[in-house]
């Protein structure tokens, strides 16, 4: 990890497409993606920023999720990660290199579409870790169909439910305990304000988490409790591979960006540091995008 903070090109860093088809029934693993994403294993380099910090990241097994868990432990915070059930093996990677960092990692498997299940992930993540002062609402469903007409009420209620409802459920079941001082990390996309033809329910969910952090960031903001988001571009994570976009998509992921290739989970971890670093502490009610070079905000 010594040439961490050496100068690179981001054109010559990262996979770049093309990239082969690959299908995954949804939710997907990382650990089967081609390339597998790069989440920061062997490159994040931690300085004690959340030293004794006690996060809960939802999607925590894969993606932009994994990258934040293993950014945060790197940087001295203990760390509960949620995932869903047919994600153990994924997740399982992730607590070790949490453990690995000298941090207690903790893997809570269950579905958040459930208000008992966050509930009961937010009750059981405080008693591992003592308490809670990081919330990063993360996981995420996306799907992309083609016509309206398509989009059965199955599919707009897991959008709905597992994008807004669930930070909903688990945001209320934590504030109670969060002290001042604690910051709740949205992760909304470029969709919530370019939205693409082809991701309909998925693209209103995510201007609601803008909306949630605007929200909210007023309402706690008064109670020393700082709340914002981040939008990422394309990013190559299971999420995609596995029906957030077509895979005749798949194989151009992120050509279209200035920088002519999709974002790694990795490359987005630091923006995720930056909000719960207490030396941001004038950081509320923001949106910080992680787009490439192009898209909003
Ligand atoms: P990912 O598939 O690695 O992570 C999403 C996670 O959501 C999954 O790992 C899964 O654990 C979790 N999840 C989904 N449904 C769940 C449920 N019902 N119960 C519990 N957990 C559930 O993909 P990612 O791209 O890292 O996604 C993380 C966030 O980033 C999502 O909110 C997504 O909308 C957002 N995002 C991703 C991109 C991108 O290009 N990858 C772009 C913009 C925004
Ligand atoms: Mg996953």
């Amino acid at each position: 990890m010594k040439d961490n903070h050496a100068i690179k090109n981001p054109l010559e860093q990262y996979p770049q497409p093309p990239f082969s088809k690959q299908p995954q029934p949804v939710p997907g693993l990382a650990s089967k993606m081609d390339p597998v994403p790069d989440h920061g294993e062997k490159t994040y380099v931690g300085s004690n920023r959340l030293l004794g910090r006690k996060a809960l990241i939802t999607g925590g097994d894969s993606g932009i999720g994994r990258a934040a868990a293993i950014a945060y432990a790197r940087e001295g915070a203990d760390v509960v990660i949620n995932y869903l059930p047919q994600e153990q093996s994924d997740a399982d990677e992730v607590i070790a290199l949490i453990e690995a960092a000298g941090r207690k990692g903790y893997g809570i498997a269950g579905d958040i579409t459930s208000k008992t299940f966050c509930d009961e992930l937010v009750k059981q993540a405080s008693e591992k870790l003592g308490g809670l002062d990081i919330l990063v609402n993360n996981a995420g469903h996306q799907q992309a169909v083609e016509s309206l007409l398509d989009i059965t009420d199955e599919q707009f209620d897991a959008t709905m439910k597992t994008n807004i409802y669930a930070p909903f459920w688990i945001t209320k079941a934590a504030l109670p305990i969060l002290p001042a001082g604690s910051v709740i990390i949205a992760t909304s996309s470029v969709q919530a304000y370019d939205p693409s033809e082809n991701l309909f329910d998925y693209a209103q969910t995510k201007a609601a988490n803008v909306a949630f952090v605007k929200s909210l960031a007023k309402q706690l903001g008064p109670k020393g409790i700082r709340v914002n988001g981040v939008a990422p571009g394309p990013v190559w994570t299971p999420l995609q591979t596995s029906g957030g976009q077509p895979q005749d998509a798949i194989t151009e992921f992120g050509k279209k960006t200035p920088l002519g290739r999709p974002g790694q989970p990795a490359e987005l971890a630091s923006i995720y540091v930056q909000l719960a670093d207490p030396q941001a502490s004038y950081a509320n009610g923001q949106i910080y995008g992680a787009a490439g070079g192009s898209g909003h905000p």
